[in-house]
């Protein structure tokens, strides 16, 4: 047995590896140890989750954004954004849309928009509980007060994503200007997880100035926060940004680290996600062969798709919502799984 797999199976069982075991998956670029880690990923994934694949329709409701991440295209700093904002109106318009489509989960995201105070979150949140009280209401707008997560929660949130990017404090000093703080991040993940949210951490694979170091610290901090979603994607680069001229992260390396994942939180709902489609023409079915079990096809009305660019040629902008969801139902069938349109929780029933 090769070196590799018996390090695999030893991740399999154990859930863990020692720092140089795994930063040894981490490093490795053999295309034979990326297929060795799926195969591995797809047999835990099946014994938890069997072929299901849950969908989350997202709906991205303002890309205005009071911070400057260096490496988002809808950054304070980017004046060549377009920026929009949807209505209350035109929220509950893409839920109802979306629950006739099968959804039973809506991922609200935005970026930090000062204009959705507390009140304007809870109203909207509220008014969405009240039409689908059988849905899970998902918040993915950003960093906030510890009493402000309570409020939405309160009206009715019970899930909320917030990736911590890299969990690397040097890291995190080089993707984010001096007004962020990784520890304040976390704060909010740990407020999160003790308000009784379903949370949802991750990173970027691939960004500017990454270490396997930054990427073994990834790890080491969700063994810490233990969350219930995982999302990473490859960084992609923008023009209208600080990092234009760095390169974007791979399909193949992201994929790994999918499947390292899946063999380190079995129970975990990991999205294949459209910035893994946007590198790769099969990225999505290839991140579910990988270990992935969750896609979050698009609900944002088709006029804004475009402008919502944190990177650049994202995919999936310009198809109906109906549209959108068959053409990933057939995707998903022919990599061998199924759509389930249930609110797909978490299993924590096998943890
Ligand atoms: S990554 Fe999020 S917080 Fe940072 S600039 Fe982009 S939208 Fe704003």
């Amino acid at each position: 047995m090769s070196t590799m797999q018996t390090l695999i199976d030893k991740l399999a069982n154990k859930r863990d590896l020692a720092d140089a075991e795994l930063l040894e998956l981490i490093t490795s670029t053999d295309e034979a140890t990326n297929q060795l880690l799926a195969a591995a990923a797809d047999k835990i994934r099946q014994q938890y989750y069997g072929t299901k694949v849950y969908i989350r329709g997202l709906i991205e409701f303002t890309n205005y954004c009071k911070n400057n991440c260096y490496y988002c295209g809808i950054r304070a700093g980017n004046s060549h954004a377009h920026r929009y904002r949807l209505s209350k109106e035109q929220i509950l318009d893409c839920c109802s849309e979306g629950y006739q489509l099968g959804f039973r989960t809506f991922v609200l995201q935005g970026g930090e928009d000062p204009y959705f105070t507390d009140e304007r979150v809870c109203d909207i949140v509220a008014a969405i509980r009240r039409q689908h009280p059988d849905c899970a209401i998902t918040l993915s707008i950003g960093e906030k007060k510890r009493a402000s997560y309570q409020a939405y929660f309160d009206a009715g949130a019970n899930r909320y994503l917030l990736r911590q990017e890299t969990a690397a404090p040097e890291h995190y000093a080089k993707l984010h200007p001096a007004s962020m703080s990784l520890a304040n991040r976390k704060r909010c993940l740990f407020d999160l997880k003790a308000i009784g949210y379903q949370v949802g951490s991750g990173f970027m694979v691939g960004s500017p100035y990454q270490t396997p170091e930054n990427l073994l610290a990834d790890l080491r901090f969700l063994q810490e926060l233990k969350p219930d979603m995982i999302g990473i994607g490859p960084y992609i680069t923008h023009e209208q940004t600080p990092f234009a001229e760095h390169k974007s992260g791979t399909a193949e390396q992201t994929l790994r680290m999918l499947s390292i994942l899946r063999l380190m939180f079995p129970y975990a709902l990991l999205p294949s996600t459209t910035a893994l489609g946007t590198i790769h023409p099969n990225g999505r079915e290839l991140g579910l062969k990988a270990g992935g079990n969750v896609v979050m096809p698009n609900l944002s009305p088709v006029n804004v798709r475009k402008l919502y660019e944190l990177y650049e040629n994202k995919i999936c902008t310009g198809e109906e919502a109906a549209q959108c969801r068959g053409c990933l139902e057939a995707r998903v069938r022919m990599a061998g799984y199924e759509i389930v349109t249930d609110r797909g929780d978490v299993a924590k029933n096998v943890i």
